[in-house]
């Protein structure tokens, strides 16, 4: 279902859409097409049964013309450099649309970690922190968890770093366990943000949530808790998917009682009272976004909502919490027919913004209850949003054009302010 397409050449064309909106000067546009640093890093791991076994990382910082560098790190057997450079430029756009007073970046490490033990994920992650360590730091970039990799990953660079230099340094990286240092509600903070925007977005295109209906492709920390978060508003969520298969019930799951029987048995296929979307779950997956469904949450992989799907889909909004679920030739298409998308980098900011509240709290010490976390993730995901609103009604493009263009505004004020250097 994913098409292989290089997000790198598709963060470029989002950028040059953004920059033809706003007249871009060419000379920080160019700036903006280029990362301000890679690094790629030679990881050797000793495996468990003696053998050595090399793997290769990188750290890109796009920009950091707002402020300190904020991305996380992948471990994937396809990530690449072009995927890693795309991402940390996202960053930079996600980071100025929330307004944190951040760059953008983003690492990665091409491994399969399924198929390393714990020791061995250890020794790679504590070699990856030290190749990284002299680019990053509290106050120059600090990583956060992405794809397979966890809070435990986290406490192992937290550990590394700090062994480097000599005392505790628990501002180095956000997406901490609770016990180092992490935050209250980072573990619901992107669905936390997605439902925010969400309530936004049904207010202005006067949606009311308690006749609605919603489907969410994927079903990990971003799809399960952005179901139970569409539940919670009031919406029949109908129908869920994972890589395993896609269920549909138009009365509406319980996704609570979906996540039990996930940990149960391993995916939501087969939960009782739902049918399969197909028995193939690829296609059951395709079907789950053509669903005559008010409201679609892609929040799995990237490039679903293709050209060959969009004008078949149905859903009147679409809230973006995967990265890059949609690409540049689906959003004219669906631009065109009228349907709304709110994009990735807003309605999945949530994250990264907890991690700024647990970046913050690291520094001081001082520790927020989930309230707190909550009452400050609605006021800045309920702002942004309609600075994302007015400035698509302004310029009269789509949300996501509207969105960079906020971004791409910020970063370059930052960058003419502080001027170019020497
Ligand atoms: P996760 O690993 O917890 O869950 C991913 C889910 O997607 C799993 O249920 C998996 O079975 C399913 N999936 C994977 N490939 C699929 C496919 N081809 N078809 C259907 N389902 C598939 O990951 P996550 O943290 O929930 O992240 C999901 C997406 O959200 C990613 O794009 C990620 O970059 C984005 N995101 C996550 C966060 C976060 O804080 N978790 C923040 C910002 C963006």
């Amino acid at each position: 279902m994913a098409e292989k397409l290089n997000p790198w050449l598709n963060a470029l064309k989002q950028l040059d859409k953004a920059a033809k909106a706003i007249n871009l000067d060419p000379g920080y546009h160019q700036i903006l097409a280029h990362p301000k640093r890679v690094l790629e890093v030679e990881l050797p791991v000793r495996m468990d049964d003696g053998s050595i076994k090399v793997f290769v990382g990188w750290r890109v910082q796009h920009n950091d013309a707002r402020g300190p560098c904020k991305g996380g790190i992948r471990y994937h057997p396809n990530t690449d450099v072009d995927e890693v450079k795309a991402l940390a430029m996202w960053m930079t756009w996600k980071t100025a649309v929330v307004d944190l007073p951040y760059g953008g970046a983003k690492g990665g490490v091409r491994v399969d970690p399924t198929k390393l033990s714990k020791a061995e994920l250890e020794r790679l992650t504590r070699r990856y922190a030290y190749e990284i360590a002299p680019i990053i730091g509290v106050d120059i970039d600090i990583p956060a968890p992405d794809v397979y990799t966890n809070p435990q990953t986290m406490a192992w660079i937290m550990d590394t770093y700090s062994m480097i230099k000599g005392y505790p340094e628990p501002g180095v990286i956000t997406g901490k366990p609770l016990e180092l240092g992490g935050s209250e509600g980072r573990e619901e903070a992107t669905a936390r943000g997605l439902q925010y925007v969400t309530e936004e977005a049904i207010r202005v295109m006067k949606i009311d949530p308690k006749k609605s209906k919603a489907a969410i492709q994927g079903y990990g920390n971003a799809g399960y808790f952005s179901a139970k978060f569409m539940h919670e508003l009031g919406m029949k969520v109908v129908a869920v998917s994972d890589t395993k298969g896609a269920i549909y019930n138009p009365d509406g799951l319980d996704p609570d009682k979906v996540l039990e029987h996930k940990q149960k048995t391993g995916s939501v296929a087969g939960f009782p009272g739902s049918t399969l979307l197909d028995k193939d779950p690829v296609k059951a997956n395709e079907k789950l976004l053509e669903l005559d469904v008010d409201v679609l949450i892609p929040a799995a992989v990237e490039n679903v909502i293709t050209d060959k799907n969009a004008d078949n889909i149905k859903a009147r909004l679409i809230v973006e919490a995967a990265n890059g679920p949609t690409t540049p030739e689906a959003d004219d298409i669906l631009h065109e027919r009228g349907v709304t998308i709110v994009p990735d980098i807003l309605s999945n900011a949530g994250g990264v913004t907890v991690s700024y509240y647990e970046w913050i709290q690291a520094r001081t010490r001082e520790w927020w209850d989930i309230e707190t976390v909550r009452k400050k993730l609605r006021a800045r995901m309920a702002k942004s949003f309609n600075d994302v609103y007015n400035m698509h009604k302004e310029l009269k493009v789509d949300m996501r054009t509207a969105a960079l263009a906020l971004a791409v505004k910020r970063v370059v004020r930052a960058m003419e302010l502080r001027g170019i250097w020497p």
